[in-house]
């Protein structure tokens, strides 16, 4: 577990710092706001706890800056006093949590912990391939945030592919695997379901270059591909 800290009062830093330590935490600190993006942008760390209000550069700044760059490191927000507008805010930038000044380093590591828990749940749950995602919780797919409406079966069909970008499924495969029983291999109703897949991706746009995410392979079955 790596930890980054971007801190500006030694006082808070040192014992943050302490209890990271003692738990076991890799902890790497910053005391300024440029040090501070700098390092969450060209290292690689598991959780960024991040004070507001800095020298250089302020938090809110740092957190906009990583994820406009695609950076999605969980990031706690340490806010002082009353900052209300400042955790809204932060939130609505892709903050994970915030903790409130004056804390206990245990309610900042179990803050990390339960975030962590989360993010990895949520990132298993999420299949992503190009700005195509599926939720295997809420069972949606979406594109650049808009749904595409599909069918319980079209669902698992796309989730089956989905898994695997870039490989070829036969159609004995995913007839065993999405309808679960023993069709006729001659039969052409994955065929059927794909083109319906594919008419109802088309019309939200998936796939800005007109082709269809679902690729046919001559005489083998189909393939997902690597959107960019
Ligand atoms: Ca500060």
């Amino acid at each position: 577990m790596k930890v980054l800290l971007v801190e500006d009062e030694k006082k808070i830093a040192d014992f943050v710092c302490a209890g990271f330590k003692e738990q076991g935490f890799a902890c790497e600190h910053c005391d300024n706001g440029i040090d501070g993006f700098d390092r969450a942008s060209t290292s690689s760390f598991d959780v960024i706890v991040l004070d507001i209000m800095l020298p250089g550069r302020d938090g809110l700044s740092i957190l906009k800056g990583l994820r406009k760059a695609g950076n999605v490191t969980p990031v706690i927000l340490l806010t002082a006093r009353n900052e209300l507008d400042d955790r809204i805010e932060g939130l609505s930038l892709g903050a994970d949590d915030y903790l409130s000044k004056p804390f206990f380093v245990e309610e900042l590591i179990a803050r990390i912990q339960a975030l962590l828990r989360r993010v990895s749940g949520e990132r298993q749950n999420i299949l992503a391939v190009g700005d195509l995602k599926l939720d295997r919780i809420s069972r949606e797919v979406t594109w650049c945030g808009e749904t595409v409406d599909l069918t319980g079966r079209e669902f698992n069909l796309v989730e089956y592919l989905m898994r695997s970008p870039g490989r070829v499924f036969t159609r004995t495969q995913i007839l065993e695997h999405v309808w679960d029983y023993d069709f006729d291999p001659s039969t052409n109703i994955i065929d059927v379901c794909i083109q319906r897949i594919r008419k109802k991706m088309a019309s939200i746009g998936v796939g800005a270059d007109g082709a269809s995410p679902i690729e046919s392979v001559r005489g083998v079955g189909y393939r997902f591909r690597k959107l960019a």
